[in-house]
């Protein structure tokens, strides 16, 4: 069963999340991704830092390829022809990319710009008949999210988010132990993730790009990780800010605790920050044993621990593995692992509900309850 109908029909039986009751319940058809030669063909969409990362490591890649750009810098074109052989006819930009519609060596967008502009460019994307990857933080809030879910599915295309962890083999381990019951019933999670944010100037730091602060940028993997170590969707949530330089992040979070609470009882203390280093790492405790992964985020070696010895699996490319991973969920028509669309909106309504508590100071929010 595929994660969406899974999802859906727990909703049905009343497990779901209420705030997700708008979306239609049966996906539109597919388009189909027809190559012979079994390639998923990828342009990138805004080719800054992380584009950077995510193209070289395509290079590991087995069946996903690059094979186009789009961008609105005309003078980063010249170097990345020459170091990902991209042919003329696979440039756009992003007044022209509607043409792509077109393109035969195009089958998806790899949307990586800043977070507020995720919205618009997947919106463009399925406009443009491809399929779309978006990268972390999915949106704004909840509701931009419902909006790309929608014009994804009325366009017939898949849409996945950049939960690169979701492909990698130690976190892809830690999932499988606790599915198959190794730590028993999850009691308690604590995730962090964090970093010193250096130039004041950056878009990390402006509202208006980047939606919010640590929360929306690291705060995610907190988040995830905890969704990933539980297998639970939460039902409340509490939150609180810390913010020591009113200057520097006048218009975003600087440092955010949040606590989850899950149907079973479970609760998961988790923080993000930009305001310090050295934060990082997953530490799930169950009825039965525990796991620690530090560092459990960041683009690898990702190292774990648990109750019955170390987690021994091999240190990969995230990027390669993912971009391989969604390539093989749409050539091969395969279940995603959990890092669709609407995993995204999962997280999405979850940091909605953190923002809201932060601004009643620390309220308890209900996000569950019917
Ligand atoms: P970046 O600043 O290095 O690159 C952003 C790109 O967007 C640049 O090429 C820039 O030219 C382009 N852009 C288009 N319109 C813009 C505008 N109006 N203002 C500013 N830039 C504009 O940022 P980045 O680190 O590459 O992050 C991009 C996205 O990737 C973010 O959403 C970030 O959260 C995500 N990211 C994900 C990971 C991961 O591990 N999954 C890692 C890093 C970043």
């Amino acid at each position: 069963m595929d994660s969406r109908r899974d999802f859906l029909q727990k909703f049905s039986l009343g497990l779901g999340v209420t705030a997700l009751a708008g979306l239609p319940a049966v996906a539109h058809d597919i388009n189909p991704v027809s190559n012979a030669d079994k390639q998923l063909r990828v342009a990138i969409l805004g080719l800054g830092g992380y584009a950077n990362i995510v193209a070289k490591g395509m290079k590991d890649c087995k069946i996903a390829k690059l094979t186009g750009i789009i961008t609105g810098t005309p003078s980063k074109i010249p170097e990345w022809k020459k170091k990902y052989n991209i042919e003329d006819k696979n440039v756009y930009s992003y007044d022209n990319m509607h043409e792509i519609k077109n393109n035969p060596d195009i089958d998806l967008i790899y949307v990586i710009t800043p977070n507020s502009l995720h919205h618009k460019h997947v919106l463009m994307a399925a406009a443009a008949g491809k399929h779309v990857i978006c990268e972390k933080p999915m949106a704004d809030n909840a509701k931009q999210a419902r909006e790309m879910i929608a014009a994804c599915d009325k366009a017939g295309v898949k849409l996945y988010i950049g939960y690169r962890l979701h492909f990698e083999p130690h976190t892809k381990e830690l999932i499988r132990m606790r599915k198959a019951g190794e730590f028993g019933k999850v009691m308690h999670v604590n995730n962090y993730a964090g970093f010193k944010i250096g130039d004041p100037k950056q878009w990390r730091l402006r509202k208006a790009l980047a939606g919010g602060g640590a929360m929306m940028d690291v705060g995610v993997y907190s988040l995830n990780g905890a969704r990933y170590c539980t297998g639970e969707e939460p039902i409340w949530v509490t939150a609180q800010e810390s913010k020591t330089d009113k200057v520097k992040f006048a218009e975003v979070d600087e440092t955010v605790t949040f606590q989850l609470g899950s149907p079973g009882g479970m609760i998961a203390n988790c923080g993000c920050t930009y305001n310090f280093n050295h934060v990082e790492g997953l530490k799930l405790m169950g009825e039965k044993g525990w796991a620690e992964m530090n560092p459990a985020f960041g683009y690898g070696p990702i190292r774990g621990n648990t109750h019955l010895g170390p987690i021994n699996q091999p240190d990969v490319t995230h990027q390669a593995y993912q971009m391989d991973g969604i390539a093989e969920c749409i050539l091969d028509n395969k279940p995603d692992p959990n890092v669709s669309g609407l995993e995204g909106l999962k997280d999405m309504i979850v940091v909605d509900a953190i923002y809201e508590s932060i601004r009643k100071d620390g309220k308890k929010i209900f996000i569950n309850k019917a």
